[in-house]
């Protein structure tokens, strides 16, 4: 019978006690952290040995939280997130203060009963910027972030686990660290969603309405102590089997900096009627200066027009700031191209690098005209991800295949994608196709409208492969191309060839042999390609 292997592992749980006992004090964080780091990579002995031993965390260390200035924390902004000063200006400032008050209780030990909770509404468009925001910020100020859809807690009726989750995850973010976790950033998505249903009804009927879950989101936002373990949340069962002790611990939501965002399409409408009435002016029939929608923007929201749209004025009460974003233009779309580190062009030109060793950019003109066609979307910075796959798509495929090193995409390939695409690809893929027929390739020639014509049939995708249609034509005419070519040393193949082979009758058939037949003229031809050998 096989001997059963024993590890260094296996050596180390059963010795750990003794060996702590023998060595000096001096060695017993390096003894926890070799223990910890197996319980990590070794998850069967966790569970036997979280009874024996439970893992001790390591002591907090909160000196990554340094605070930078909300002048600084703007200026790093503006290298990922384009225009929204005004929003970049004014969640610099409120993290700057939230920050400030947070390592000060970290400082002192002391929970600090005068500080309003600061909680934050983003209205702006779909891919304006809001998650950009959000990420980025957090990312500046190294704390977790974790984002929750409003939308989905309605569907999934979980609300309460929901939005408890998004506030475990945060721990599990943080490499467990409980001080890091309960001073992160929270957002709930999509809150303008939220505006249906009563609360009676959820409350009663336990149906989840938006009302409801704006109910369910007070508590967490205030200040709530919630339970780190779940059994439906599956990071707290992992936790609970390496052994962590997690059954009594809490996370506190009273530095955790929750930010709601939403579009609230047509709240502009609500702003107008609640400003037409206070000034006595009635729908429809202006006084001297009449309000219109021209002139009316989110700078006029009150929190009555929050409350008119359909949040509740618990949760509206609970928001200390709103901060309104701009709908992207072509300009601030084309400055996010070409501006943004991460940005989609940017991406695409570094994996073609990386992956193929070609140089492919993006000329500026190129990146105008994919702003302009993203803004038609109307979906903000979204667009510009799904314009770019599209026009990239075909190239991206065929790139392999493509006898280049350099190439750039200008204005008119974006227009024009496909056609410039197979334009690219037609010429390369002949030749390769030539390379089954050595013994004629040097003899045949494939004149400029017998290449236009292929990416003709290519664009209506009458051919799907230029290979194989090459390879179709070559097969069936070689015996005749290759005495042809014998005889007059050159053979040139032009659109009308091809389009007598494509119609296939015998009528066409005595055409294009007739045609082959026929003596190049080479002056009457561009030649773009010779066959190689
Ligand atoms: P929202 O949350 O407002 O719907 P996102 O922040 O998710 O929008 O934006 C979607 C994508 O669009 C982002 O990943 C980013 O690439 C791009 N984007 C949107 N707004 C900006 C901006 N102001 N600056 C740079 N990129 C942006």
């Amino acid at each position: 019978m096989a001997k059963k292997k024993v590890t260094f592992q296996d050596i180390f749980y059963q010795k750990y006690e003794e060996w702590k006992s023998m060595l000096p004090r001096e060695i017993h964080p390096y003894l926890e952290q070799m223990r910890n780091h197996f319980l990590k990579i070794d998850l069967k002995y966790a569970p036997m040995y979280a009874k024996a031993v439970p893992v001790p965390k390591q002591a907090s260390d909160h000196s990554y939280i340094s605070l930078k200035s909300a002048y600084k924390i703007k200026e790093q902004m503006d290298d990922y997130v384009i225009g929204q000063h005004e929003a970049k200006k004014a969640l610099s400032q409120i993290s700057y203060y939230h920050m400030a008050h947070i390592k000060r209780e970290l400082e002192t030990e002391q929970v600090n009963e005068d500080y309003i909770k600061t909680s934050i509404l983003l209205i702006g468009p779909t891919g304006s910027g809001k998650t950009l925001l959000v990420n980025t910020l957090s990312r500046i100020l190294k704390v977790p972030f974790v984002k929750v859809d409003a939308t989905s807690m309605t569907k999934t009726g979980f609300v309460g686990d929901s939005i408890q989750d998004a506030v475990r995850e945060l721990y599990y973010m943080s490499d467990e660290d409980m001080t890091r976790a309960e001073c992160g950033i929270i957002l709930v998505d999509e809150v303008d969603k939220l505006a249906g249903g009563s609360r009676e009804d959820y409350i009663s009927n336990s149906v989840v309405t938006g009302k409801g879950v704006q109910q369910e989101l007070l508590r967490p936002m205030e200040n709530s102590k919630i339970d780190l373990f779940s059994q439906t949340n599956i990071n707290s069962i992992k936790e609970m089997m390496q052994g962590g002790d997690i059954d009594n611990k809490k996370i506190s939501t009273r530095n955790i900096l929750f930010i709601l965002a939403g579009a609230f399409d047509g709240i502009e409408e609500v702003i107008l009627k609640r400003m037409k009435k206070e000034s006595g002016q009635s729908i429809g029939f202006g006084g001297e200066d009449p309000l219109t929608m021209q002139n009316v923007s989110l700078d006029h929201l009150q929190p009555k027009d929050l409350i008119q749209y359909g949040l509740i004025p618990e949760l509206v009460g609970r928001i200390t700031y709103t901060v309104p974003l701009e709908r992207l233009d072509t300009e601030k779309l084309y400055h996010v191209l070409r501006d943004v580190r991460g940005s989609i062009s940017r991406q695409i030109e570094q994996s073609i690098f990386e992956t193929t060793g070609k140089k492919v950019t993006f000329s500026d003109e190129a990146l105008k005209t994919i702003a302009a066609e993203a803004e038609s979307f109307q979906t903000g910075g979204r667009a510009l991800t799904e314009v770019c796959h599209r026009i990239m798509n075909e190239f991206l495929f065929h790139l392999p295949t493509l006898d280049f090193e350099e190439y750039v995409i200008e204005a008119d390939f974006v227009t024009d994608y496909l056609p410039k695409t197979f334009a690219l690809i037609t010429q390369p893929h002949i030749q390769q196709a030539m390379l089954k027929f050595p013994l004629v390739a040097r003899f045949v020639d494939w004149d400029k409208g017998a290449v236009e014509y292929i990416t003709e049939k290519l664009l209506d995708r009458s051919v799907i492969s230029v290979q194989k249609y090459i390879g179709d034509f070559m097969s069936s005419w070689n015996p005749i191309i290759h005495k042809i070519a014998m005889e007059q040393e050159r053979v040139v193949i032009t659109e009308e060839i091809l389009s007598m082979y494509d119609e296939n009758t015998d009528e066409s058939n005595e055409n294009l042999y007739s045609l082959l037949n026929k003596k190049p003229d080479f002056s009457q031809f561009n030649i773009l390609l010779q066959g190689s050998l």
